[in-house]
């Protein structure tokens, strides 16, 4: 046997991306995979057995989760090797994006192994494309960590970053998360909260944090739901400026100081004032 005719006798693993909300959101190479593979590895296989029956895609499915996927990774190698083509999901958007995965496609790729993206929807990447932040640099930092000290230091440090920052938050979370970062950084610290994204109730909100507080309290149903937080680097909190407030602004400036031709060009537009004359500062700073 030749060394080609070896190598085509190993599998692939597919990393493959399922939707995080509309399932109209999977792609077709995403489908086509699925039908193909001998093996799906699933995060839970009751959930994506629903997908898979969704599509009519008959296909062997077992359990890869967190607690497993170290045992797991070895056995996965081993079928790789036999020739199975296997496909990696989780419950929903990009595997190992805050998903297991990491442990097969480790030891996978050191092995040298096949291993190949199906990609698709990510909340992540969903959330920061419609933020308003600036995306030409950017951190993913994953869940905000469950102690409050720790969160109020994670808060910091992606803010200190200059970066805009990208993190996933729990429902339960949300509210002792935001009094964290009222702590942290000031209740008139800029964020975008992302919530459903691609769902019925999608909903986004930016602003001063003590508005978001405000916002969630109002209506308590607004603190469920999956969620995605976002924070301006610091000196980057833009994205309030437009350019025609920023032109607004520095006519009015001839007649009255900035703190009051922002207030009114915030007005006039109907931007946040406290953000607006934040954003004016920052960027004259730079
Ligand atoms: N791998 C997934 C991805 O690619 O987005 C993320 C999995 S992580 C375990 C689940 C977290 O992602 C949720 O707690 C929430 O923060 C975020 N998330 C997932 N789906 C979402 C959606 N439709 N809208 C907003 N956030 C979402």
């Amino acid at each position: 046997m030749t060394k080609a005719d070896t190598l085509d006798k190993i599998g692939t693993l597919h990393i493959v991306a399922t939707p995080i909300g509309n399932l109209e959101d999977i792609s077709e190479r995403a489908l086509k995979t699925l039908a193909d593979v001998d093996l799906i590895a699933a995060e839970d296989t009751r959930h994506t057995g629903k997908l898979l029956s969704h599509f009519n895609i008959k296909a062997k499915t077992f359990a890869l989760h967190d607690h497993n996927e170290k045992q797991k990774a070895q056995q996965i190698l081993d079928w790789l090797n036999d020739g199975k083509d296997i496909a990696l999901v989780s419950d929903a958007g990009t595997p190992l994006i805050s998903d297991p995965g990491y442990a097969v496609v480790n030891l996978c790729r050191e092995a040298g192994a096949k291993v190949t993206p199906v990609p698709g929807a990510c909340a992540a990447i969903a959330a920061v494309s419609c933020s308003g932040l600036p995306t030409d640099k950017f951190q993913f930092i994953g869940f905000t960590p469950a102690k409050s000290q720790a969160r109020q230091q994670f808060f910091k440090e992606a803010f200190e970053s200059g970066i805009t920052s990208i993190m996933y938050e729990s429902t339960h979370r949300i509210m002792a998360s935001l009094d964290d970062l009222v702590s942290a950084l000031g209740e008139q610290q800029q964020v975008v909260f992302a919530k459903e994204l691609t769902k019925t109730y999608e909903t986004f909100f930016s602003g001063e944090v003590s508005e978001l507080i405000a916002f969630l309290t109002d209506e308590p149903e607004r603190q469920r739901g999956e969620l995605v937080l976002i924070l301006p680097g610091k000196g980057k909190e833009t994205a309030a400026i437009t350019p025609e407030a920023q032109k607004l602004i520095s006519l009015l400036e001839a007649e009255m100081p900035l703190k009051k031709a922002c207030g009114v060009a915030a007005e006039y537009f109907g931007l946040k004032k406290n953000a607006l004359y934040k954003a004016i500062i920052a960027q004259r700073e730079e």
